[in-house]
């Protein structure tokens, strides 16, 4: 039964992440979306903020879960008994990191072989810093993100005075 785990700071959760954990939940039996803690990325969201707008947006697959995680990713993959870590490629400029992390994963972990999905191309420019950039200068985001994410997202700005 190979599960895969989705890691990503997922902060917040747009139709990109989206599209890559339908085309995994096809491929594997279980999919775990897991919303790493990254305080170093500094995220607007707090962890369970990030959680909870996953699990609203993913509510509909029933192979995918959604999960906080602190710690390394390779221990993540063993604690979740899974096979594959799922990854999204968007363009050339994402494989560098990508690549380096995927090695690293597999150094870490044995079992960590990393998996790379395309999303539909009209995701493809697609990521959560220019999705808040342009709610936070009033732009319209339904395009990017859905309904129950662009509301809490309204909210944190308006919370944070932005
Ligand atoms: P991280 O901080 O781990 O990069 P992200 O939430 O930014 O976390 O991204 C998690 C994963 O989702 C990454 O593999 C990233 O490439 C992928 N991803 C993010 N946005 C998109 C998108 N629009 N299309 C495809 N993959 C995406």
């Amino acid at each position: 039964m190979p599960t895969a785990i989705y890691p990503g700071t997922f902060d917040p959760i747009t139709f990109g992440h989206i599209d890559i954990a339908r085309r995994a939940s096809k491929i594997f039996t279980r999919v775990i979306a897991v919303i790493a803690e990254n305080p170093k990325k500094n995220p607007t969201f707090s962890v369970k903020e990030r959680v909870a707008m996953a699990q609203e947006s993913l509510k509909n697959f029933k192979n995918i879960s959604v999960m906080p995680y602190k710690g390394l990713i390779a221990n993540c993959i063993q604690e979740c008994k899974a096979s594959a870590i799922i990854r999204g490629l968007r363009a050339i400029s994402d494989f560098e990191y990508e690549f380096q992390m995927a090695f690293t994963n597999r150094k870490m972990s044995a079992r960590a072989e990393t998996v790379f999905l395309m999303p539909n191309e009209k995701y493809t420019y697609l990521n959560s810093t220019m999705v808040k950039e342009i709610a936070r200068l009033g732009g319209d985001v339904s395009n990017f993100v859905p309904e129950y994410v662009e509301r809490k997202m309204r909210k944190k700005l308006k919370a944070s005075g932005a």
